[in-house]
């Protein structure tokens, strides 16, 4: 299997509202462990975890939002939303400790799918600086 980065550097940066994976995800025509969904937002175990806890969260609506350097002012909510959730589904998987909350963007950040989506990563001592 493809790295993570080469995944990123094959994957093709999108400004468009394409679908990707992630819609297969939101419309169950895909399986994912989901964690945590409300009308907004959509939390699931990465099929390719980095860590113990690796979960991602996105929005249900793209809606531009292919990546945070995509980000408008009409995204501030969402955005806000996604940290939020990051921060209880943390609580909900018992990371008293600590945890990374992360976002890659764009080939050089490691991004492979364009939507959106915010890394939750704990369950072991993480490292800095990141790779
Ligand atoms: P990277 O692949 O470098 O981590 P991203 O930040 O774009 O880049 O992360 C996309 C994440 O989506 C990856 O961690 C990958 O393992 C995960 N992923 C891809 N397909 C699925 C899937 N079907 N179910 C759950 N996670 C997935």
């Amino acid at each position: 299997m493809a790295s993570e980065k080469e995944a990123a550097l094959a994957a093709t940066p999108s400004d468009s509202d394409s679908p990707t994976i992630f819609d297969k995800i939101i419309n169950k025509e895909i399986p994912s462990t989901v964690v945590y969904e409300d009308d907004k937002v959509l939390a699931f175990r990465d099929i390719s975890p980095q860590a113990p806890v690796h979960i991602l969260i996105i929005p249900k609506v793209r809606d531009g939002l292919t990546g945070i350097s995509k980000a408008e002012e009409r995204h501030f909510e969402i955005l806000g939303r996604l940290l939020y959730t990051a921060k209880l589904v943390a609580k909900q998987e018992g990371l008293d400790d600590g945890y990374r909350v992360v976002i890659n963007d764009g080939p050089k950040g490691c991004q492979s799918v364009y939507h959106i989506h915010v890394h939750l990563l704990g369950g072991r001592q993480m490292n800095w600086p990141p790779g």
